[in-house]
């Protein structure tokens, strides 16, 4: 589909993308939490940084091995200067991992631009909007010493209303994925979301339009295909940045129709109100949207959202997919399977690493999943 080549073309090479992006400076983010919109509103290009997969040779004199492969390969690609195209990066406190890596990135010094984001790991608690809430104005300064220039009311309601725009977009995607599995290839989800995260934000939203009407047009040819994938899944992690993984679902039958993900739902779940003040409004989407293991929002806030959304969606299973290393997923799996398993959802879990692109024995172990629900 013609449509999804320029999502395929950011994905298989970022930093020339990156490179080709000359009309705004361009600020790195490694997590869902970035304040994407401030940064954008301040005139930069905000993009979320992948590892490229190299071998990890010179990070591995700064980092324990037991960090997960998506810090270890993001601060390669930046010690062997593949990230060249940066003029900083917005760090996020939330897991052990990123922490050192904000500390090593600082600490290295290598761009001109650097902003520790540390907000509540509790997102719900009314002192807990009001520290998000300083927090984010802190950003907000910060971006504005770097540039210079105030960041409008007028440049936050831009933002808010383009990112609304790309969330909408992703939402109506996901559900028409959901409801006529044969209308896309499972990893075309992926590369969807992932490059929006990466492109011009105002192209991604057009093109996201431009995918909407093509998957519109191709439904009532899909609609009763023979060859729809039958099995449903849902697949819960952190990042899942591996095309064959899902094309290993895709070559057993079954089809991914929805995650709890944060190169998926996670990054566009909830819109922000737009009759708000806009840094209010900001606030209120971080205190709503869909938590993840390193934030808090109540005991159960996970399980509940992650069992319903099997329901919700018709799953036939659920796949864990963890990044080795990654502490706060493997801390939550053991209550969430034991959520599904008390809704009579059924579930796998695979230990991945983020340069792994599953073949073998990972092949063997979803064809005996899918079989078996
Ligand atoms: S799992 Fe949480 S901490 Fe890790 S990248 Fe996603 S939002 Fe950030
Ligand atoms: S949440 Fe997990 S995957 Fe994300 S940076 Fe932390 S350890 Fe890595």
């Amino acid at each position: 589909m013609k449509e999804l080549t320029p999502f395929y073309q950011a994905i298989n090479d970022p930093a020339a993308l990156g490179r080709r992006i000359t009309h705004k400076k361009i600020i790195g983010t490694l997590c869902s939490y970035a304040p994407e919109e401030l940064i954008y509103a301040a005139g930069y290009h905000p993009m979320r940084l992948f590892s490229s997969k190299a071998d990890t040779q010179l990070a591995q004199n700064h980092l324990q091995t037991y960090c997960c492969s998506v810090v270890r390969g993001v601060l390669e690609d930046s010690l062997a200067g593949r990230l060249d195209f940066l003029h900083g990066t917005v760090f996020v406190h939330t897991c052990d991992s990123m922490q050192r890596l904000s500390d090593i990135w600082r600490l290295k010094g290598q761009y001109p631009f650097f902003a520790d984001v540390i907000l509540p790991a509790k997102m719900h608690t009314p002192s807990a909007k009001k520290y998000m809430a300083a927090v984010l104005e802190r950003c907000k300064t910060d971006l504005e010493t770097d540039t210079g220039r105030p960041v409008t009311s007028q440049s936050l309601a831009d933002a808010i209303r383009m990112y609304n725009r790309i969330r909408k977009n992703l939402s109506r995607i996901y559900a028409l994925k959901s409801r006529y599995p044969a209308v896309l290839q499972n990893k075309d989800l992926l590369a969807l979301v992932k490059g929006s995260m990466i492109m011009d934000r105002q192209e991604a939203a057009d093109h996201l339009d431009n995918v909407i009407l093509r998957l519109a047009a191709a439904v009532p040819d899909v609609k009763d295909s023979p060859i729809a994938p039958d099995k449903r899944l849902i697949l819960s992690g952190s990042v899942c940045d591996m095309p064959g993984l899902y094309d290993l679902f895709q070559d057993t039958g079954a089809a991914v129709v929805g995650d709890d993900l944060c190169t998926g739902r996670r990054w566009f779940d909830g819109l922000i109100p737009e009759d708000m003040e806009p840094m209010a409004a900001i606030t209120q989407r971080y205190a709503q949207r869909l938590v993840c293991p390193a934030k808090h929002r109540g005991l159960h806030e996970r399980a509940d959202s992650l069992v319903d959304q099997a329901k919700n969606l018709g799953a036939d299973g659920v796949v864990f997919a963890l990044l080795k290393f990654c502490d706060p997923h493997a801390f939550d799996y053991p209550y969430l399977k034991a959520r599904l398993d008390d809704a009579g959802i059924k579930s796998l879990v695979l230990e991945l690493d983020d340069g792994q692109d599953s073949q073998g024995q990972l092949a063997t172990r979803i064809e005996t999943f899918i079989h078996m629900i």
